[in-house]
């Protein structure tokens, strides 16, 4: 057929709802779910792949279905019962089987400062669009924590803040993003004067916002939120991973307590820890940081 004909539309056959499963919308309507996060920024989620879900009699319509109804393929069969459906769905987490959870995607409109968005932009599987500080004039909204949220750095981590620095450090830090946030001024100024956006930007500091549209299936997203919602992730990150993650809850609730009980407050247990366990003999390794992992996760365990 050349490519420029039409499709037959007559040919496509479509496949209306079964009437004990009318389709429902997962958002419930809406055109965007957000929450606030620090004083400028916001988790909004906009999108969902599926939007329009068949809904079981007395149960809110989730997108947990496309998760099942992928996995089924190889029976050919449609939704079992939902004890089943949940019982597949945790199956599949535990046992890494990560394509069906691919089947499930989220847009989100996204506002943080750049140090996050740093951050957030290494994770290579998203789609994503930002905002044009070449194009546009990048707004006059920084992060600036509030003087309790000032940590000190971290002892034992090299790449954390810890205990909360004394108040007078705190103070010093908070007078010194202020005269950086000032120099917005200068910023203002001489793109007035006429200094191309694309240039007069790369003096902004990295507190200011940007914006983005971030899409990314649903594997990918828990692979994100495990990494993110760690207690090694930087605060401000696991802010906005928090917010992201009670936005997609209610609409994947059973893929989410799957990925609570397996992956995120799940343990992995390395060879060496495993042989320690079972003989009751000590770590058979010299490696420091190795012996602190083995201490902490035996300090959950409760051995
Ligand atoms: C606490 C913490 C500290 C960090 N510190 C640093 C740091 O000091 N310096 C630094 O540079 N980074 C740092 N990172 C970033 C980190 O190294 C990863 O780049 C980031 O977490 C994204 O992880 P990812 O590549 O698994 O995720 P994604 O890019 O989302 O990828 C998801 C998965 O897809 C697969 N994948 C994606 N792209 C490819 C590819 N091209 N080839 C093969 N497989 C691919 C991999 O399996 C990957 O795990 C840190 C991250 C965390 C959470």
């Amino acid at each position: 057929m050349p490519l420029h004909t039409a499709p037959d539309v007559e040919r496509i056959h479509r496949t209306a709802p079964a009437l004990d499963a009318p389709f429902a919308d997962v958002m419930a309507g809406s055109a965007r779910w957000e929450i606030r996060v620090h004083d400028h920024g916001f988790a909004a989620l906009v999108d969902s792949m599926p939007r329009m879900v068949p809904t079981l009699a007395g149960q809110a319509p989730t997108a947990d279905f496309a998760i099942v109804q992928a996995a089924r393929v190889s029976y050919g069969a449609g939704t079992k019962k939902i004890s089943e459906d949940r019982g597949l769905i945790r199956y599949l987490m535990r046992h890494r089987h990560s394509t069906p959870f691919e089947m499930v995607e989220f847009k989100f409109h996204m506002a943080m400062p750049i140090f996050v968005a740093r951050q957030w932009i290494r994770h290579r599987t998203a789609n994503v669009n930002e905002y044009s500080a070449r194009y546009s004039i990048v707004a006059d909204r920084f992060y600036h924590p509030a003087l309790e949220h000032v940590r000190a750095q971290s002892a034992g981590n090299r790449q954390g803040g810890a205990e909360i620095a004394s108040a007078a450090t705190a103070e010093e830090f908070l007078a010194y993003l202020q005269r950086v946030e000032e120099q917005y001024a200068d910023y203002q100024r001489l793109l007035e004067k006429g200094v191309s956006r694309e240039l007069a930007r790369i003096g902004l500091p990295v507190s200011i916002f940007t914006e983005w549209y971030w899409k990314c299936d649903l594997h990918n997203i828990f692979h994100f939120l495990s990494l993110r919602l760690d207690e090694h992730a930087q605060q401000e990150i696991r802010d906005y991973a928090r917010a992201m993650y009670a936005l997609i809850k209610p609409i994947v609730p059973v893929a989410c307590e799957a990925f609570e009980d397996y992956r995120l407050n799940a343990m992995h247990l390395t060879a060496l820890e495993i042989e320690a366990l079972r003989s009751g003999r000590a770590l058979a390794s010299d490696n420091k940081r190795e012996q602190a992992e083995w201490d902490a996760k035996r300090a959950r365990l409760g051995v």
